[in-house]
């Protein structure tokens, strides 16, 4: 069955600020392509200096009441939006799918992920409640408390339009600050849909802005005097780029950064089921998962008894058009996308890796424009290869061999990148040995994508993260508030208290 969603090719996404679609002041526009067709299907504004300034405004006037609005208020608008969310799951799916490419389903799983985050800011009282002392010193009691920021700013990738958004604006939302979304240029149609939400659940306006462009705007967010704090999620290069200069320019910083993440997978795995996961995460969402598998470790004898059982899964994938249901995997997001990725193969080759699976050819009948690259299986790859040093982001899963478990550990470790990684095996004291070993920041014990849940925060080690904070739950309510401790005392309680010239220690 064909699923369309309608964007016509003179339509031109607007920014978003102060509860309107506006237009901005820079009529520069970027093509926003459909994947599958390799058409354009519309453009979208790329701001300059003055439009970033003109949401800035927009929403340091909104903090002005937002920020003193009770936490009740700020929850009624988090349970609201949920709902809403809830209720047109199906053509944020499909808006998703149109732009991405990714397949419909897929796209509903990150809409599920995303919304946890606004379930866990529907509990912003709890997770706002600060510790009181009762006569912490004699007559004294303290207590702390935390208070929003101001403004604050998002810069997202393309490849989860809405999830990862999310992470961001509903915590600082939530916490009473105000926000300004730079998301990807690439699909930028979600963000204006979750703003219009926004509205409906009651939100004032100015308190959630979403400005499009390219690296012209996100220099004005990163240089903008009125803007606190900076939540990146992107590429490493950038992420590295986003920390310094933002933080130069008195900001604080989360730079969520870009991922080569490895599975292991050990001899007394159930293969079956490490094969079958493994296929998932590494060719889900064409590859393009900051979570996705892109090396498989496969551990002593593991390798000859996985390889075969590997190429079966991965040559069964059903590639197509993502709004087409029944297909497993989508295209890339870009001609220069799947440009990329053919030729990290081709070098994959060239340096000695052995193709067990092949996708560089593919051609899906009807879509010959469309960016499609076939799941991609290389054997008896080394880590002097490009193929393993490079995120190369895309339908690839590449195997390592590694004599044992140490050999496994060591590898991810000199690995640059820290964000996620796996290990499939049916032993306990290996599976702890691994996760207090390696130096990832998110590990799965026969999960092969361990996204934390939102009462957990989501955070790499290494090139993946700069940074303090991990992002959403626990540590986004920190990053997107600061804290206060109040001590005090009533001097009729303690009138005999005297005043001392020397530092106070209180009994
Ligand atoms: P990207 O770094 O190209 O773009 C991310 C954002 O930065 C976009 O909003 C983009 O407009 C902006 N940007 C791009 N180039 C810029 C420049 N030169 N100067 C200033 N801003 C610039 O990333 P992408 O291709 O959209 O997304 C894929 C990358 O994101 C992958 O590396 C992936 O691993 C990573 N990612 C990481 C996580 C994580 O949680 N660590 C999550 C999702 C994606």
């Amino acid at each position: 069955m064909r699923r369309t969603h309608a964007v016509s090719t003179t339509n031109t996404i607007q920014h978003w600020i102060n509860g309107a679609a506006t237009p901005g002041a820079s009529t520069r526009t970027a093509p926003v392509w459909n994947p599958a067709t390799g058409a354009e299907q519309a453009a979208v504004l790329m701001a300059e200096t003055s439009d970033v300034d003109t949401a800035v405004v927009a929403a340091a006037t909104a903090f002005e009441t937002w920020g003193e609005s009770s936490l009740t208020q700020r929850t009624r608008v988090m349970f609201r939006l949920r709902e809403l969310l809830v209720e047109h799951e199906d053509e944020l799916a499909e808006i998703i799918a149109a732009e991405h490419g990714k397949v419909i389903d897929d796209a509903r799983g990150e809409i599920v992920r995303g919304r946890e985050i606004v379930e866990y800011a529907c509990g912003i009282i709890s997770h706002l409640k600060g510790g009181y002392s009762d006569q912490i010193s004699t007559g004294i009691d303290s207590f702390d408390f935390r208070q929003p920021l101001g403004v604050v700013a998002g810069i997202t990738p393309f490849n989860f339009p809405i999830m990862v958004p999310l992470w961001m604006h509903p915590i600082a939302i939530a916490c009473g600050n105000t926000f300004v979304l730079k998301p990807s240029e690439r699909d930028p149609s979600a963000s204006n849909f979750v703003a219009e939400l926004y509205k409906r659940a009651g939100l004032p306006d100015g308190v959630f802005n979403v400005v499009h462009g390219d690296k012209a705007a996100v220099d004005a967010v990163l240089d903008h005097p009125g803007i606190e704090a900076v939540s990146f999620v992107g590429s490493t290069p950038i992420a590295k780029y986003v920390h310094e200069r933002a933080t130069a320019s008195g900001k604080r910083v989360q730079a969520l950064g870009g991922a080569k993440n490895h599975a292991v997978v050990l001899p007394d795995a159930d293969l079956e089921y490490a094969a079958n996961h493994l296929t998932a995460a590494a060719f889900g969402s064409a590859g393009q998962r900051c979570m996705a598998i892109s090396a498989a470790v496969a551990v002593g004898e593991a390798a000859d008894a996985l390889l075969p059982v590997l190429a079966e899964k991965a040559k069964a994938i059903k590639v197509g058009p993502g709004q087409d249901v029944g297909n497993d995997m989508g295209p890339v997001i870009t001609a220069q996308a799947r440009d990329r990725v053919t030729s990290y193969v081709a070098s994959g080759v060239e340096q000695g890796a052995v193709a067990v699976v092949d996708g560089r050819d593919l051609k899906v009948e009807g879509h010959e424009d469309g960016f499609f690259v076939g799941p991609t299986l290389l054997d008896r790859v080394t880590k002097e290869m490009d193929v393993y040093t490079d995120e190369v982001f895309g339908p690839l899963l590449v195997v390592v061999r590694a004599a044992d478990l140490d050999e496994a550990i060591e590898l991810i470790n000199a690995n640059p990148y820290g964000n996620g990684t796996a290990i499939f095996t049916g032993d306990g004291e290996s599976a702890r040995r691994f996760q207090r070993g390696v130096h990832v920041g998110m590990i799965g014990v026969n999960v092969p994508i361990p996204v934390p849940m939102s009462h957990y925060s989501f955070g790499g080690w290494k090139d993946s993260l700069f940074g303090d904070n991990h992002i959403h739950g626990p540590e986004g309510v920190h990053f997107y508030t600061r804290a206060k401790v109040v001590t005090s005392r009533w001097p009729h309680v303690s009138r005999s208290v005297e005043a001392a010239f020397n530092f106070p220690t209180h009994g």
